[in-house]
């Protein structure tokens, strides 16, 4: 099997909140990294034990415990944002994989508690620590890997799609932009 379709395969038992708490930078690279024995399949907390035995049946390998310097497997949790000390700057919209968070500049901010993923990105860009992680409301369906992959993807789209045109608007910007007067070379 070539090292993408392993890391494919991989990748669809990861869970897919992208916490990075692999020490990767989303639940693709790590698997990638699995793939190309660069990495152990002991490092997923929110996969936890289930993912380990999983990735080693996959891969024929040992079951093994969680590694803890990746954090420790808990009860499901969700961001919750104290709406009193919200100052609507939008910092938290963007680290979220799944787009969980809704708002906009300038007005309070809130989370979609069904679609948080727990992956706790939104808390250390929040300026004023109005994020906190609370238990999961009880009977809330497990975390579900298609849905987080497809949230992520769209995500993915928006944020490139925002970069390209920021990036169109600078270049307008500058084509409109008067340019100053060529400077004329004069004899002594
Ligand atoms: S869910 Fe697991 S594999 Fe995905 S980024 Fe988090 S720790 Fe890494
Ligand atoms: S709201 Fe926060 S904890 Fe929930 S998925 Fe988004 S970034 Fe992660
Ligand atoms: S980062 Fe914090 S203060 Fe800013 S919009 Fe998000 S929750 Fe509100």
């Amino acid at each position: 099997m070539s090292a993408s379709a392993a890391a494919e395969q991989i990748d669809a038992l990861l869970p897919q909140t992208q916490c990075t708490r692999c020490g990767y930078a989303g639940c693709a690279p790590y698997a990638a990294a699995i793939a190309a024995d660069q990495a152990d399949i002991d490092r997923c907390p929110p996969g936890g034990a289930a993912t380990i035995e999983a990735l080693a049946l996959l891969l024929g390998r040992e079951v093994k415990p969680l590694d803890p310097q990746c954090g420790a497997e808990g009860p499901a949790r969700v961001a919750f944002i104290d709406e009193s000390r919200c100052i609507g700057c939008a910092k938290c919209l963007a680290p979220c994989p799944v787009d969980a968070i809704v708002g906009a500049a300038k007005y309070l901010h809130t989370v979609l508690s069904e679609r948080c993923t727990g992956c706790d990105l939104c808390i250390a860009p929040c300026p004023v620590d109005c994020i906190e992680m609370r238990p999961a409301p009880a009977g809330r369906r497990a975390n579900d890997a298609a849905l987080n992959r497809a949230r992520f993807a769209a995500h993915a789209r928006r944020l490139a799609r925002r970069a390209e045109e920021r990036r169109r608007g600078i270049a307008a910007h500058k084509a409109a932009a008067p340019r100053p007067p060529a400077l004329r070379m004069t004899g002594p």
